[in-house]
C-alpha cells in the first residue's frame, strides 16, 4: 500500500533532505511542490531577513518565485545526478522520479535546470556524484551535454529558457 505522504524529511548527506518511504517508478509523480507564490522583489528583499528561506525560493516565472516556507520543497536538495525532475504545470509544481526510486532514496532535482540567465545566485555543490559539477548555477552555464539531455527530457522549462534571450 502507498504511503502517505510517501517521502520523509530525515537527515542525509547534506543537512535534511526529502526521502523516499516507498518505490516510485520512472515518470511517477511523487509530489505537489506547494507554496506561496511570490515577486521576484520580494525574494530579494528576503535575502537580508532570511537567506535560507530566500535560497529555497524557486524560479516560477519570469518574475516569480515559489516560497516554500517550511513545507517539503524546503528540503529538496540539489543533486549533480538527481533523481527526480520538477515539472511546472499550471499552478502546479510537480517533482517527477527520473528513474526508478527506491524506499531510503534521496529526492534530489538539478538546481540548475530552474535557474535563469538572470538568476545570479550559485551554490558549492558537496552532492558526491561522479561528474559533480562543483558550483550550481543558471542553466546556461551547464556543460554542453547536460544541458542538451535536460532539454531533450524536456526538463528546463520555458520560461527558464527565456530568460537567455532577453
Ligand atoms: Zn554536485
Amino acid at each position: 500500500m502507498p504511503t502517505d505522504p510517501p517521502f520523509a524529511v530525515r537527515p542525509v548527506r547534506n543537512g535534511r533532505g526529502l526521502v523516499a518511504l516507498q518505490r516510485f517508478e520512472r515518470d511517477a509523480v511523487i509530489l505537489d511542490l506547494r507554496g506561496r507564490i511570490v515577486s521576484a522583489a520580494a525574494v530579494w528583499s528576503m535575502w537580508d531577513r532570511d537567506p535560507r528561506r530566500a535560497a529555497n525560493c524557486i524560479r516560477f516565472g519570469p518574475e516569480s518565485y515559489l516560497d516554500p516556507g517550511s513545507r517539503p520543497g524546503a528540503f529538496a536538495n540539489h543533486s549533480c545526478r538527481p533523481a527526480t525532475a520538477l515539472f511546472r504545470e499550471g499552478r502546479r509544481l510537480l517533482v517527477v522520479a527520473l528513474r526508478t526510486i527506491r524506499v531510503g532514496d534521496e529526492l534530489t532535482h538539478d538546481y540548475s535546470t530552474f535557474l535563469g540567465a538572470d538568476d545570479v545566485w550559485t551554490m558549492g555543490c558537496n552532492c558526491g556524484e561522479r561528474g559533480c559539477r562543483g558550483r550550481i548555477g543558471r542553466f546556461d552555464r551547464l556543460p554542453p551535454r547536460t544541458l542538451a539531455a535536460y532539454r531533450a527530457q524536456g526538463l528546463i522549462p520555458d520560461f527558464i529558457e527565456a530568460t537567455a534571450q532577453d
